[in-house]
């Protein structure tokens, strides 16, 4: 089984990471924020958009070179995910529910696997995500019902996922299917399978939401679903639990980067309109209240950027670092939200006009609490590894 260090590559010189970051601002300059607000209030699919982030390699951006991928690093791909967001979040969406999909086929697939998969994954040819949630398992995801049987060299799959990153758009994803629902431990039945879109595969509603537009979230359905067996992830029963949580990792290390994003944003919008609105006679960045506001909001993102690099710097060695991605997720989320509701009241009346981004970047933060692992679990992920690795 390869390591996270095996499969996420070399570090880029910084002259090639500064490059590479300038060209992605240069594209979010001229072709993304143009259109947010057109495709975010519409809640669309950006399909040009999605288009350009195909052509630049972001679908392949941590897949690794051998398969058609950038192979970035965890920490610049944090990089790339939180300057993008720090102007539109739901987009990075796109491509990160689907590395989270190649990630797992290559950190647990079989060669075969990944040689028939990844090239496909990387050049943006087949895209997807991850399906774990079903109605009635979120949290708790060895309560999962989806079942998958063995008939001869297939697996007949039922059952329906919810919330599902990507799942009108994307074709492919890694599902979690109990193989043995009498198990016990429960994690024992559970299995990771490529389930490309075919018959006995449908999708279902499209969920309407707050916020985190533009990027579907739906419904999968399956009903007497049939894959060959080559495509359970790894060829061995029984480690879906792991390999999900396993591959969840750079999830959260992901979302942390998000929330650094639009914890960066927000300050951003917040400080170009501390300086040109003016009450009682000068800008309003020169009252102390609004001083107070931003001071706490520099520092709140300035602590998300480098708790997730921390985490992301862990990664990349192939360390264990749920402790650090969890950290970094809770934290970088929560001053997602809290910034932009600071945002907010720093725009006062007009931060309820759709006309400014901040509205956005508001509705989207909360999304980040809950994705990936709520904030409530991670907290207690976070204690549970800290206890560990400081025996009394
Ligand atoms: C926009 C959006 C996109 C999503 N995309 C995907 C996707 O691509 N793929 C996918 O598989 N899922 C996806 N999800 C689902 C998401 O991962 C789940 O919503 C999330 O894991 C929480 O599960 P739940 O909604 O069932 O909440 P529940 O598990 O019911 O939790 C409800 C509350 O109880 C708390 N709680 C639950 N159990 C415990 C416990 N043991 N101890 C303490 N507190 C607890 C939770 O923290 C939360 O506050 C998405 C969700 C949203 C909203």
């Amino acid at each position: 089984m390869a390591t996270a260090a095996e499969t996420i590559h070399a570090p880029m010189s910084e002259d090639e990471e500064s490059a590479l970051l300038d060209a992605i601002q240069k594209w979010v300059d001229k072709e993304v924020r143009p259109v947010v607000q057109k495709y975010d209030h519409a809640d669309e699919w950006p399909k040009e958009i999605v288009e350009q982030m195909v052509e630049m390699g972001l679908f392949g951006a941590t897949i690794s070179q051998q398969y058609g991928g950038l192979g970035l690093s965890a920490v610049t791909y944090a990089k790339i995910v939180a300057l993008i967001s720090s102007h539109w979040m739901a987009i990075t969406g796109i491509f990160n529910s689907h590395l989270i999909m190649a990630c797992a086929v290559e950190r647990f697939g079989t060669p075969e696997q990944k040689a028939k998969w990844l090239p496909k994954f990387a050049g943006g040819e087949i895209r997807g995500g991850l399906a774990l949630t079903e109605p009635n398992a979120g949290t708790d995801l060895q309560a999962i019902r989806m079942t998958a049987e063995r008939d001869g060299d297939e697996y007949v799959i039922n059952g329906t996922k919810t919330w599902i990153s990507n799942g009108i758009n994307g074709d492919c994803f890694a599902l979690l299917v109990k193989t043995d629902s009498s198990a016990d431990p429960r994690y024992n039945g559970m299995s990771l399978m490529i389930a490309p879109k075919q018959e006995g595969f449908t999708t279902g509603k499209k969920f309407k939401k707050l916020g985190y537009n533009s990027i579907d979230s739906a419904e999968l359905i399956f009903e007497n679903y049939r894959i060959p067996a080559e495509n359970l992830i790894g060829g061995v029963e029984g480690q879906g639990f792991f390999q999900t949580t396993g591959g969840l990792e750079l999830g959260r290390i992901n979302v942390a980067a998000r929330g650094v994003g639009v914890a960066e944003g927000a300050l951003r919008l917040a400080t170009e309109y501390a300086q040109q609105r003016e009450t009682m006679g000068k800008p309003i960045s020169e009252h102390q209240a609004i001083q107070l506001k931003l001071g706490e909001m520099v520092t709140r993102a300035r602590a998300a950027r480098l708790l997730t690099f921390d985490a992301a710097q862990a990664y990349d060695r192939g360390e264990r670092c749920d402790m650090e991605a969890g950290m970094a997720k809770y934290f970088a989320s929560e001053a997602a939200v809290a910034n932009s509701e600071e945002g907010m009241r720093v725009f006062g009346g007009y931060s309820y006009s759709k006309e400014y981004d901040i509205e956005r970047l508001y509705r989207d933060a909360i999304f980040m609490c809950i994705a990936e692992g709520t904030n409530e679990m991670q907290r207690m992920i976070i204690s549970k590894q800290w206890v560990k690795r400081n025996p009394a």
